[in-house]
């Protein structure tokens, strides 16, 4: 239960620094949030690809937030191994800027993101919750919407994939009736540089890559966050 887990009151109370030990003193926090990342194939994708970038993993189950957080401790000391630290280079090693929480994103997202800090929240196959009466347990409805849309900057991105067809239009709905986001196009982001993240969408992750072993269809649908409210 959420007993056991320990959140911060606030994001201004959240020491990211024994996260990102090779990032703390700069004041940067987290602007990538994969939420229900699972065994972290995104953030692993992503993180040597960005490596100035923060990038969370939140995720609920223990032993999957533990694997996570072994893997990431794992990459770091092996590539310190490859790449031993140069005097002369600047940048952190490759995976220190990614890291997880064992959270429940669904009631304590607030608690880690302070106003406009993400330029890009990730949800990636998340739980299809098929039954109705289950609906209010999928992790995209308007109250979790205006949460997200505080916590991103203007011009962020919401990516969205599914292999659930009736998941994709909920939540494609859901984003489309909420009047701080607008959908942007795939071929939209990959003309604006983000086609290395798309990628990393469509395939990175443990669940991604279940989808196409079964040959399954793939749903993307991604919005930006506007600056005001449109009519
Ligand atoms: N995104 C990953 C991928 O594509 O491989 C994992 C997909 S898996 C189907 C959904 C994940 O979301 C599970 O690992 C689950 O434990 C996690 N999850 C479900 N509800 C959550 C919540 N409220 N907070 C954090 N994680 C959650």
């Amino acid at each position: 239960s959420d007993h056991a887990l320990e959140y911060p009151a606030s994001p201004d109370a959240m020491d990211w620094s024994p996260h990102y030990p090779a990032f703390a003193g700069t004041g940067k926090t987290p602007e990538f949030a994969d939420v229900g990342c699972g065994f972290g194939g995104l953030l692993i994708a992503l993180a040597p690809l960005y490596p100035d970038t923060i990038m969370l993993g939140m995720e609920i189950r223990v032993q999957v937030s533990q694997y996570v957080q072994d893997r990431i401790e794992a990459l770091r000391a092996t590539s310190a191994l490859e790449a031993p630290p140069s005097e002369t280079v600047s940048t952190p090693g490759p995976y220190q800027n990614v890291s997880i929480v064992r959270a429940n994103a669904m009631k304590f997202f607030p608690n880690y993101f302070p106003k406009a800090s993400l330029s890009a929240v990730f949800f990636l196959f998340p739980d299809p919750h098929f039954k109705a009466r289950k609906h209010k347990a999928r992790i995209i409805s308007p109250t979790l919407l205006a949460e997200y849309a505080y916590a991103l900057k203007p011009g962020g991105i919401v990516y969205t994939i599914t292999d659930v067809k009736d998941l994709h239009d909920w939540m494609r709905t859901h984003l489309e009736e909420f009047p701080l986001f607008e959908p942007v196009s795939e071929e939209a982001l990959r003309e604006e540089g983000r086609g290395p993240i798309l990628d990393a969408v469509y395939r990175s992750t443990e669940e991604g890559k279940k989808v196409e072993r079964n040959k399954g269809q793939k749903w993307l649908a991604c919005f930006r966050r506007l600056e005001v409210k449109r009519e």
